[in-house]
């Protein structure tokens, strides 16, 4: 699902459901927004996240559980991209 990097501010571009950069707020260009299929399944690890995160607050053992940023290159459930 690795869109490469922005054209404009040259980061990596962010697993997100809209069509512009979430840096600089460029358009990106067609072969890099991302399709439907992919927003629904961003969606669903984003919606994933905030439960987990709900889990965690419940379970105050460990608070320093890792990062829910949802970077590329993480969480790629197994995308053959
Ligand atoms: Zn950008």
């Amino acid at each position: 699902m690795l869109k490469g990097k922005c054209h404009s501010c040259d980061r990596m571009i962010q697993k997100t459901v809209t069509d512009t950069c979430i840096y600089c707020g460029a358009s990106l260009e067609a072969g890099q927004r991302f399709t439907a299929e992919e927003k629904k399944e961003i969606l669903r690890l984003k919606q994933k996240l905030a439960e987990d995160r709900r889990a965690n607050s419940v379970v105050v053992s460990n608070p320093s559980t890792g990062s829910t940023f949802l970077a590329a290159g993480d969480l790629s459930g197994g995308g053959d991209c």
